[in-house]
């Protein structure tokens, strides 16, 4: 039996299936968001020094070997290595009511809600779409989404390392189709990056402020290789609408500083995955409300 057979004929399978790899995947997307941008500022601080042609900064060691696998996981606080068992998706910090079990430092809840929130956007992913290749892509365009999301809440910064093998792989699936024509996604990808890139150039013009970073126009980008040119009005739309409401709120609410610096990322992410989701209905609803 194949396993398309066995999805037919199980149908909760699929989504069952899913629904664990987003758990698994979303607790290493925890260490992708964590880490990463310290492996860029690491790496940033050695090509300024090698530029200056300066020593090696004082106190610190150059070869500590820190990647995305190693130092194994561990509690910051007590710095005790963390057990398979105690890196259970979800249910460890469940388990261990949110604290590590050796030092009861707390650990915080935005673990577990990255591995809840991939796992819950993976199996929409898989419901909507079904099983098969262009399944696979989705999932991962999904949780790259998730981690460039993140990253832009704690650092404001959007890596190159996920925006642009995103945007490539958007035009890779669809030479052959699997989401929009290739014409589609390659104009996508051009006018994504200049709509922003516009945007950028008159707000400074005419505020002398910048109001958004190049990483913004690669997601964009990203987002236009991946579902054509036709979505980009729906994506900038639906991310400043979001972007407007949450914007606003936090000056009112929280007395917020207008001057600081609001991330664009996560507003043109959440945008991209509701219009791969709900695209067609929306501009449905969209257009009805037109004519
Ligand atoms: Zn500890």
């Amino acid at each position: 039996m194949s396993y398309s057979e066995l999805f037919a004929l199980y149908p909760l399978l699929f989504p069952l299936v899913v629904t664990l790899v987003g758990l698994m995947v979303g607790s290493f997307l925890n260490v992708v968001i964590y880490r990463l941008p310290l492996m860029m500022e690491s790496q940033w601080r050695k090509q300024c020094h090698e530029f200056l042609d300066l020593p090696a900064p004082e106190g610190e060691e150059p070869e500590t070997v820190f990647n995305l696998a190693r130092p194994g996981s561990h509690c910051p606080q007590c710095k005790h290595a963390i057990a398979p068992l105690e890196n259970m998706p979800v249910l460890s910090w469940l388990l261990q009511a949110g604290k590590c079990r050796h030092c009861n430092a707390p650990i915080g809840i935005r673990y577990p809600l990255v591995e809840s929130a991939t796992a819950l956007l993976s199996v929409l992913v898989a419901i909507k779409f079904g099983p098969g290749w262009l399944t696979a892509f989705l999932l991962l365009f999904t949780w790259a989404l998730v981690v460039l999301t993140m990253i832009d809440i704690d650092h404001q910064l959007l890596p190159d390392d996920i925006t642009i093998p995103l945007m490539w792989i958007g035009l890779m699936i669809n030479t052959q189709g699997m989401l929009v024509d290739l014409q589609s996604a390659v104009i996508g990808a051009i006018a994504g990056y200049m709509l922003l890139w516009t945007v950028y150039w008159l707000f400074k013009l005419l505020t002398g402020k910048e109001g958004m970073g190049y990483g913004d126009f690669k997601l964009l980008a990203a987002l236009g290789a991946w579902m054509g040119w036709q979505v980009l009005p729906a994506i900038i739309l639906l991310s400043s609408l979001v972007g407007a409401v949450i914007g606003i709120s936090l000056i009112v609410f929280r007395g917020q500083d207008r001057n600081v610096p609001i991330p664009f990322g996560p507003y043109l992410a959440s945008a991209g995955f509701i219009t791969l989701l709900w695209g067609d209905t929306l501009s449905g609803m969209f257009s009805s409300y037109l004519a």
